[in-house]
């Protein structure tokens, strides 16, 4: 059997903000090793939570919250802005086509306490061939022998790899 790379919640997230960044990743490179780490640890701590005691993990997966409506499976997770609310999506698709294929049917719910927001995410179909599409596509950028060109987007200000990509401007 062909080995299937695995591809990771992370991965999507990303994957729907930056594919060169899919594949330094894939790739463990990391420009400035002193650096990464904080920067890291930074953007995650302004686009996202710390995972508190709550977290409940099923799997490879880990989930914010989980409640019954009706019913109803529901996973939530909390987000701090919803800046990057596609790849935020996506990622919760990703759960939850996850979870269906365990044999759970769940929906999702994004949380921005901050703007009083709240985003539902439902698996549909055509969800799941997007997130299939995605995967395809992550391990196509991953097995290519050079990262995909930089293309100047917002996050490039927050991202790790700035000084690798952008390092000649
Ligand atoms: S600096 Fe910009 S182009 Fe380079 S990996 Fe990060 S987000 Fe992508």
């Amino acid at each position: 059997m062909e080995y299937e790379m695995p591809v990771t919640g992370t991965d999507i997230w990303y994957y729907y903000i930056c594919p060169r960044e899919v594949w330094l990743m894939k790739h463990q490179i990391a420009p400035d090793q002193e650096d990464e780490a904080i920067e890291i640890g930074r953007f995650l701590s302004e686009t996202t939570y710390q995972r508190d005691k709550k977290e409940i993990s099923i799997g490879s997966i880990v989930i914010d919250r989980i409640r019954q409506e009706d019913g109803q499976l529901i996973i939530g997770e909390v987000k701090k802005s919803s800046s990057y609310s596609k790849s935020a999506r996506m990622q919760l698709l990703y759960y939850l086509d996850t979870l269906r294929q365990a044999g759970i049917k769940a929906k999702g719910e994004l949380l921005f306490p901050k703007e009083r927001k709240k985003e539902h995410v439902e698996w549909t179909e055509e969800g799941r061939r997007e997130l299939e599409h995605a995967i395809a596509d992550i391990r196509r950028i991953a097995r290519m022998p050079v990262p995909p060109p930089p293309k100047r987007i917002s996050f490039c200000g927050k991202c790790a790899y700035r000084e690798y990509c952008w390092a000649e401007e």
